[in-house]
């Protein structure tokens, strides 16, 4: 039997175990998906001792997406993010991914959603990085903005200096909003404006039909802004579609198989 598992703390709120454990299931992989709740500190330890016991294939949540990543070998998209969300322990090495950049960028594929032109990514927080890298690798241009307005400023930095594919990137508070929204094709909320309340970071007046919304967050499902960007007519994608692809990624990376995502799906949803 394989193991797998997510390393994060907490981890008791995670939908990964019924996701992971369906596709088993599904395609009778003999496969165990279990949580641990290392100390805060110790995520180069977790890795090193999951190594050890023989576990095939880790998720890595929050606090420990950049502390794992001196225990790994960073494929380049994670490198360049500076976060691991999997790690995989199959090959000769234990390598590194991001597939939160994945998820997004496949969510939107999913959905029609043709990744040109411009990108406005709000939250420059670690899902804001890993979506608005994805983005950047795509080939759209992207325009971060958030809160706090240098976090914005510094992720556009870094994007600029990845690469060619975001040699525009620009940085901005939240306050450039209306004018940034006016010419993109693309908008991601990455904060968590509108998980805990009926929230939305982005004003209803500066949503129009030609964009495609995806909101990252997860929890509710439907969300102010996609309610808002439904009404002006947007494309929306919801949050579970982006963790649904994530999860994909890592099964598939994993196992080597092609994932059964609509079994995958339906233990996700039927969680939220
Ligand atoms: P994080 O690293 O803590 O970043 C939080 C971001 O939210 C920062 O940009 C922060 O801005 C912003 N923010 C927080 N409160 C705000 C407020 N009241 N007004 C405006 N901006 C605010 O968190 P994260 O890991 O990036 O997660 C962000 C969201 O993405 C969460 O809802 C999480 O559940 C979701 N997520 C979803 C998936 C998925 O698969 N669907 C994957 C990863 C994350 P400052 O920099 O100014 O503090």
């Amino acid at each position: 039997m394989d193991v797998y598992g997510l390393i994060g703390n907490p981890v008791g709120y995670s939908l990964s175990p019924p996701m992971h454990e369906a596709a088993y299931e599904a395609l009778e992989v003999d496969a165990r998906y279990v949580t641990f709740e290392p100390p805060a500190d110790a995520a180069a330890a977790a890795v090193e001792s999951a190594a050890t016991l023989g576990v095939a294939g880790l998720n890595v949540t929050i606090p420990f997406k950049q502390g794992v990543l001196d225990a790994v070998e960073p494929d380049p998209l994670a490198a360049r993010i500076g976060a691991v969300n999997t790690i995989d322990f199959t090959g000769e090495r234990v390598t590194g991914h991001n597939t939160d950049a994945a998820g997004a960028v496949r969510a939107f594929d999913e959905h029609g959603v043709s990744l040109s032109g411009t990108a406005v990514v709000v939250g420059a927080g670690g899902a804001g990085r890993a979506i608005a890298f994805g983005l950047a690798d795509e080939g759209m241009a992207v325009r971060v903005a958030n809160r706090t307005e240098s976090k914005a400023r510094d992720l556009a930095a870094d994007l600029r200096g990845a690469g060619e594919s975001a040699a525009d990137a620009t940085g901005h508070g939240l306050d450039a909003l209306a004018d940034l929204l006016a010419d993109a094709d693309v908008l991601v909320n990455a904060t968590s404006v509108g998980m805990e309340s009926d929230g939305t970071p982005v004003p209803a007046g500066a949503l129009h039909g030609d964009l495609s919304v995806l909101d990252a967050v997860y929890r509710p499902v439907e969300t102010r802004l996609l309610r808002d960007a439904a009404a002006a007519g947007a494309t929306t994608v919801d949050g579970a579609w982006m963790l649904l692809y994530q999860g994909v990624d890592a099964f598939e990376r994993w196992t080597g198989r092609e994932a059964p995502v609509d079994r995958m799906n339906e233990a996700l949803r039927s969680r939220l």
